[in-house]
């Protein structure tokens, strides 16, 4: 069974931990959650 991951915050840290995290684990469900109007275009 695949792992849920929540990452609250999706500005530079957010979006890195989850890029890092699908790297380290691609079968990772990963949910970004933004509570500003945009996320990170950075990561
Ligand atoms: C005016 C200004 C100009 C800058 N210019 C540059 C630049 O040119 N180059 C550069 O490299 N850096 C720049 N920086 C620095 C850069 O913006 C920060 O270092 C970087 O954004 C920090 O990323 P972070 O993910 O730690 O925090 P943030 O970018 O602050 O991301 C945190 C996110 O979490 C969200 N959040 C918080 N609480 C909740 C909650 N309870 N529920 C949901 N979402 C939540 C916020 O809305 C936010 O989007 C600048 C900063 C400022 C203020």
């Amino acid at each position: 069974m695949s792992k849920n991951v929540v990452i609250i915050g999706a500005g530079a840290g957010g979006a890195s931990v989850a890029a890092e995290a699908k790297r380290m684990d691609p079968s990772l469900s990963i949910s970004l959650v933004e509570g500003g109007p945009y996320t990170s275009v950075a990561a």
